[in-house]
């Protein structure tokens, strides 16, 4: 047997402490979902901790603010005490509330100050659509004209973004840096600490969105000294479609005034009085706008169960194995060669690489639909590449050889040029 053979492929899962994760998911039977780092799916536990959620709803009423448990008034700090060890971050420092966008949005009102000649923000050109509307916009409401004031910094190849360019770019008409934690294409992981140093060192205020690296990568954003960060928590974590989402604020700007006040970011102990007067809870909390949304945070207290039990560096380096393991499958089985053309858009080294591979062709919206014919869910993104997420709590390595046997007879048998090329509504 060698490495190339399912048995080997079996032989990795046997040996594996987190395959036992496994089973506390839904997995479709004869489906094989590669799909994690766009929704990850629902385990048991989630599922049971928003069922209890209902339950507190059904028999407790409004009593569940503060008789349910945990109580519903606090959930959004709750969450955040929980979620802080995967970001490397002081309880306080994290709170669950409402999404990436919007707390971009939050954040990026409050830590842009443009002054006289620092007027830019730096981010990239291959970052997430919705990041750069946000950027754009907050331009504009402070008077400024996104086509001058916001620097997307080009990509060499088109698929990553040289970390030089990035630092070459802050200049002293910077006033903000914001960038992915990990390219949501290529799955490029940057390195946070090393371009947070470089922002500091110039006088520059850096936020990260950590949508590709949340519950995938362990984060230190204390010890980096990261300004603030942002994320969604239905994608490597689990907690469901259009779940909450979280946020980070050094403890070093707790005293600032949030820009897009809210009477959930007031000082819990105050909140009811209603007073007119905002005073911030004196922490990240400060920077939730509205009403916890319970429904949609409570998956999240069950999901977050695994990953305490896992552990995200046993996590990390699961994926890690996993991803190189579909790469090396990839190349030495010939599928980056003709008649299969696959490429390999994701850095190899481990220090670069988050939790997907982009699996780049020609003919990437039939490739990812042939896939899904033969019940393999990717997803695709334009205008070439495949993503696919061995997410290490429920993808097995029998999963990664079954996806490269599928990418390969896809190709052998034609299947793929019988598929209708135009995109999805939903890719
Ligand atoms: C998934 C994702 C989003 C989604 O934003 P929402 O506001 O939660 O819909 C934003 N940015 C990045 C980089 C993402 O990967």
């Amino acid at each position: 047997m060698t490495n190339l053979d399912r048995g080997y492929a079996e032989a990795l899962d046997r040996a594996d402490p987190l395959a036992p994760f496994r089973e506390r998911f839904y997995l479709q039977p004869g489906a094989i979902y590669m799909d994690g780092n766009s929704l990850g799916l629902l385990s048991r536990d989630a599922e049971a901790a928003l069922l209890h959620v209902l339950n507190d709803w059904k028999t407790l009423g409004i009593g569940g603010w503060m008789d349910a448990d945990p109580a519903w008034f606090y959930l959004g700090e709750t969450l955040g005490r929980r979620l802080a060890p995967l970001f490397g971050a002081e309880p306080e420092e994290v709170v669950a509330a409402g999404t990436i966008t919007v707390n971009l949005h939050a954040l990026v009102a409050t830590f842009y100050e443009p002054v006289g000649n620092r007027r830019k923000i730096i981010a990239t050109e291959l970052d997430f659509s919705s990041d750069v509307y946000a950027l754009q916009a907050q331009i504009r409401l402070r008077g400024g004209d996104p086509a001058t004031d916001l620097v997307l910094v080009p990509s060499r190849d088109g698929r990553t973004i040289a970390e030089d360019d990035l630092i070459a770019a802050m200049t002293d008409d910077v006033a903000l840096v914001v960038l992915p934690s990990v390219l949501y294409r290529s799955g490029q992981l940057l390195d946070i600490e090393r371009l947070t140093n470089a922002a500091h060192a110039r006088g520059i205020i850096i936020g990260f969105d950590c949508a590709h690296s949340a519950g995938s990568i362990p984060h230190h954003l204390s010890r980096w000294g990261v300004d603030f960060a942002v994320w969604c928590n239905y994608k490597y974590l689990n907690a469901g479609p259009g779940s909450i989402g979280g946020l980070y604020v050094n403890r070093k700007h707790f005293d600032r005034v949030p820009a897009l006040p809210g009477w959930w970011g007031y000082n819990k102990e105050r909140q009811f009085d209603m007073s007119h007067t905002f005073e911030g809870a004196g922490n990240a909390g400060a920077w939730q706008v509205s009403t916890v949304t319970v429904l949609s945070a409570a998956p999240l207290l069950g999901s977050l169960a695994l990953f305490e039990e896992a552990g995200i560096e046993r996590l990390r380096a699961k994926s890690l194995a996993a991803t190189d393991y579909l790469i090396e499958l990839l190349e030495a089985t010939g599928l980056t060669a003709e008649p299969y053309c696959y490429g390999i858009g994701t850095p190899r080294n481990h220090a670069a690489r988050g939790g997907h591979i982009a699996v780049e062709h020609a003919e990437a919206p039939r490739i990812a639909r042939a896939l899904k014919a033969r019940g393999v869910v990717p997803d695709y993104r334009p205008p070439n590449v495949v993503r696919l997420a061995p997410a290490p709590l429920y993808t097995s390595f029998c999963d990664v050889w079954d996806t490269v046997h599928h990418l390969r007879e896809i190709v052998d048998n034609g299947e793929y040029r019988r598929m209708d090329a135009r995109r999805e509504v939903v890719a």
